[in-house]
């Protein structure tokens, strides 16, 4: 039987980080992945926070345009603008490969076309079963440690790791790639727009227009399950209002169309058993109010690395070291940003309020997107007088 350090389920950016640095500590780090090409077929806005680049050392040629607005449009359709970062776009097919790339070329080996399909424990460690999709046979791969990053398709029940409510947080999403004739307004591709509203079915929706070099990606998601059609009327009725304002003179001469999953719920209560761990959106670390993710996945991917290099004879202890450093660093932000949009969608006004005081109040956004960790005690005083300032005007 093959046999590995650590084997990794997933190469998205949790995977493929996770595969990257643990390579580079000198690791020997199998990746399985189901896909046949790492990337083609993530279904994603693709909108990365800034500095992401430079903070996973990722070339700057992936990104296709630095968006230094944040236009956020409140239920009524009022849009409230923020200057941030600048943020920056880019698409899966660039971010995932060229991340593969970087942990193949520091020595972990990626298999792709391998689904993983159970794990095991023994005596000295886990037996990884996956199907080998060339072949269409059954293999295993024995290893110390293993690190989940198989995003929202994780459900990870009969697990020590499984989370009763997964299912409840699920969003489902459809997006549009729409390849115009001509390019937009030019303020398009200087703005990341996110869309807050009570659609049909009296359902709260997220909508979005990311620019790209070729299209725009614009989409939305609402959580749990919506039929097709009216999801699909949902977008064209979104995508129209953006055409209108956005590119009113072009015409547009293809549109893809691509659906997935999204996980929005509570982080996932237990992130590591044993020596097994989860990572990204396996882990349930997604921004509920936004659908960011890509930061925390590659984060996570990098705690864990950095955790299993420093204890590489106790691997459950590695994996306990991870968990502790993931809640400190993500879990408290991420439920608290969960209460908020739970608020939020209780009265839809209420989205209002609160762009209009991020808009008129530039420090607030900033100390929000900044990590809890880094906020000095007058960042947080600020921030409990902003939150006093809305709760009195939202309730
Ligand atoms: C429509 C949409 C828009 C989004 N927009 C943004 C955005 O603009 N910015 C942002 O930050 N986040 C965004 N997100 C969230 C972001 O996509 C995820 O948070 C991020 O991809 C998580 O990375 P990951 O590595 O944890 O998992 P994923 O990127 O989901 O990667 C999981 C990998 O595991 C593989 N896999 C799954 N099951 C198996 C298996 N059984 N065996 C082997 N391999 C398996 C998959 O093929 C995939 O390659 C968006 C999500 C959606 C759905």
């Amino acid at each position: 039987m093959d046999t590995a350090e650590l084997v990794i389920v997933g190469c998205g950016p949790s995977g493929a980080t996770a595969a990257r640095e643990a390579a580079r500590s000198g690791l020997h780090a199998v990746v399985l992945e189901k896909d046949a090409v790492v990337g083609a077929k993530r279904v994603c806005a693709a909108g990365l926070r800034p500095r992401f680049c430079e903070e996973f050392d990722v070339p700057r040629a992936i990104v296709h345009f630095d968006t230094p607005r944040l236009a956020l449009f409140d239920a009524d359709g009022g849009e409230h603008v923020l200057t941030f970062g600048p943020g920056h776009t880019t698409t899966r097919e660039e971010l995932d490969g060229t991340l593969a790339r970087l942990a193949s070329s520091e020595g972990a080996e990626i298999r792709t076309q391998s689904l993983f399909r159970a794990v095991h424990r023994n005596e000295r460690g886990f037996t990884v079963e996956f199907a080998n999709l060339r072949n269409g046979k059954r293999e295993a791969i024995a290893t110390r440690a293993v690190f989940f990053a198989q995003g929202s398709t994780a459900v990870l029940e009969g697990t020590p790791l499984g989370y009763g409510e997964w299912r409840d947080g699920i969003m489902t999403t459809l997006q549009y790639r729409v390849y115009l004739e001509r390019p937009a307004l030019p303020i398009t591709y200087q703005t990341l727009e996110m869309h807050y509203y009570v659609g049909n079915e009296r359902r709260q929706v997220v909508g979005w227009m990311f620019p790209k070099k070729d299209h725009l990606a614009i989409g939305l998601g609402v959580i749990g399950k919506m039929q097709g059609a009216k999801l699909r009327s949902e977008l064209d009725a979104l995508t129209e209002r953006i055409a209108k304002r956005l590119y009113p003179a072009s015409r547009v001469h293809h549109v893809k169309t691509e659906g997935h999953l999204l996980y929005m719920g509570a982080p996932r209560p237990v992130m590591s058993h044993d020596g097994i761990a989860v990572g990204g959106t396996a882990a349930g670390l997604v921004d509920p109010t936004n659908g960011e993710g890509i930061y925390e996945a590659a984060m996570s991917g990098r705690l864990f690395a950095a955790s299993l290099a420093e204890h590489r004879n106790d691997v459950a202890r590695a994996a306990r070291r991870y968990a502790s450093a993931v809640r400190s660093r993500f879990v408290g932000r991420l439920r608290q940003r969960l209460k908020l949009m739970h608020y939020l969608e209780r009265k839809p006004e209420r989205f209002g309020v609160l762009f209009e005081q991020l808009a008129t109040t530039p420090r607030l956004p900033e100390v929000l997107h900044g990590e809890s960790h880094r906020r000095t005690l007058a960042d947080r005083a600020f921030l409990y007088s902003q939150i006093a300032r809305f709760l009195l005007k939202a309730s």
